[in-house]
């Protein structure tokens, strides 16, 4: 297979994280993000996959509608961020189908991807949503040091790459990460992008990409965003402001350089459900 990588943002803002689940939602809003990203993408002629919040679905109908004309690979996100497996497969189950029909009134065309929040995700609920008719997953991260992901059976699939799973006409990717010094560092992960220096960044993403073929990467619009970060107030440790705001205001320039990176080393960027496509 040949180099492909396949960018993607998880429409939420920045009060949806969670570390600051059970804090008031906010009127102060970093989604700004998404414009910034959008402009990337049309610097570079490249598109870009979105997993997308059920309450953000309408205040932002005007910009889904606009991707979805530009060809966009529009997914559910959840509805608040709530993590999956503090619901029942019921609520879990309603909850997905009902950001999903929301979707696809807005868009008119069929919803296809689901990305988890927090990647907290099992094979239950990975077996709901193919009963629900979504076509590819990527809620997948091998990260099991961090107690938030779940951890996902794929049993009875087939393996066509590295991180990517096939069943019949369904498709699980998953986030790449790359073992280091015995740690499953996600090189996937804007986190990361955002707080490691870009030439640590380029270091891990270039032992990577010598030996997978297929690269994602998984983004926010707070990360993006131009504003200034708030200071949420309450019960929030060193560590979690640190997690929170380190990095913010490098990471366009991050984003660009690696965009860059990969094209120099013969990528071709594409979408999760046109990558589906041409493996089916
Ligand atoms: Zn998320």
């Amino acid at each position: 297979m040949r180099p492909t990588a396949v960018l993607s943002l998880d429409m939420e803002d920045w009060y949806h994280l969670d570390y600051f689940s059970g804090m008031e939602s906010s009127d102060y809003s970093m989604l700004d993000g998404i414009d910034v990203y959008r402009n990337l993408l049309e610097k570079f002629n490249i598109p870009s996959s979105y997993f997308v919040l059920g309450e953000l679905m309408e205040p932002l109908e005007a910009v889904l509608c606009e991707l979805s004309k530009e060809g966009a690979d529009l997914g559910v996100h959840g509805m608040n961020h709530a993590r999956p497996l503090t619901m029942s497969v019921e609520e879990f189950t309603k909850e997905v189908d009902t950001a999903k029909a929301t979707l696809e009134k807005i868009t008119g065309k069929p919803v296809l991807g689901y990305r988890a929040p927090c990647f907290s995700m099992d094979r239950e609920r990975l077996d709901a949503i193919r009963a629900l008719g979504f076509k590819y997953d990527s809620s997948r991260i091998d990260f099991s040091s961090y107690p938030l992901y779940g951890s996902l059976d794929m049993e009875g699939f087939e393996s066509p790459e590295p991180f990517v799973y096939k069943k019949e006409d369904f498709f699980e990717f998953e986030v790449g990460t790359l073992s280091f010094f015995s740690r499953q560092i996600p090189v996937s992960g804007g986190g990361y992008l955002r707080i490691f220096p870009w030439k640590l960044m380029r270091y891990l993403v270039k032992k990577y990409i010598s030996k997978f073929n297929v690269y994602t990467l998984y983004i926010h619009p707070f990360e993006l965003s131009r504003k200034k970060p708030p200071s949420p107030d309450g019960n929030i440790s060193a560590l979690t402001r640190f997690r929170f705001q380190h990095g913010l205001g490098t990471v366009e320039k991050k984003l660009e350089n690696l965009i860059d990176f990969l094209k120099g080393e013969g990528f071709s960027f594409t979408t999760f459900a046109s990558l589906r496509k041409d493996l089916l």
